[in-house]
């Protein structure tokens, strides 16, 4: 049985992510979204928000759990019984910060490997930030989100504009 973590904020889940949610799903027999609950950050979307944006758009993926945790990914790895950690690499700009995260969970947690799989050429420029800062404005965001959560992403600046 070999069960994957997908940790991030999705803050909130875009095309890029499900696309890596879909290809790492396929790999392993179980693969757990595991959605950041960072006190450091201030995210747009609730934790709640985020794991329930996630169920609705990974619903037809049959072995995809949406899970939150706090505190470090190794113990939530040790916790789950994970054994592998998949990030997504858009850039070179990715790359060091990823790569000094993943040297750091395997001394923290040595059962731990991560695996980095690459965006697809269609999302590679594909950020939560990107979204966010074109909600803000108004802009069209159905190339980059998953359809089903526009109306939700819009609704946070509705009231803001
Ligand atoms: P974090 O705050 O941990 O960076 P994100 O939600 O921004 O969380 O991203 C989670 C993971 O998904 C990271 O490994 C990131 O590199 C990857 N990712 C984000 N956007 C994309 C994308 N468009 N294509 C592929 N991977 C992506």
């Amino acid at each position: 049985m070999i069960r994957a973590i997908y940790p991030g904020s999705f803050d909130p889940v875009t095309l890029g992510h499900l696309d890596i949610i879909r290809r790492a799903s396929q790999k392993v027999d179980e693969l757990i979204v595991g959605v950041l609950n960072n006190g450091g950050k201030t995210p747009l979307f609730s934790i709640d928000e985020r794991v329930s944006m996630l169920k609705e758009v990974t619903g037809g993926l049959s072995n995809v759990k949406i899970l939150s945790f706090s505190g470090l990914l190794v113990d939530f790895a040790r916790q789950t019984e994970a054994t592998i950690v998949v990030r997504g690499l858009r850039a070179i700009s990715d790359f060091e910060y990823e790569l000094q995260m993943a040297q750091t969970n395997s001394i923290l947690n040595s059962e731990v490997d991560t695996m980095f799989l690459t965006a697809s050429n269609d999302y590679s420029y594909l950020s939560s930030t990107t979204v966010k800062e074109i909600a803000s404005f108004g802009g069209n965001i159905e190339k980059f989100v998953p359809k089903e959560i526009c109306s939700r992403i819009y609704e946070k600046y509705s009231g803001k504009r």
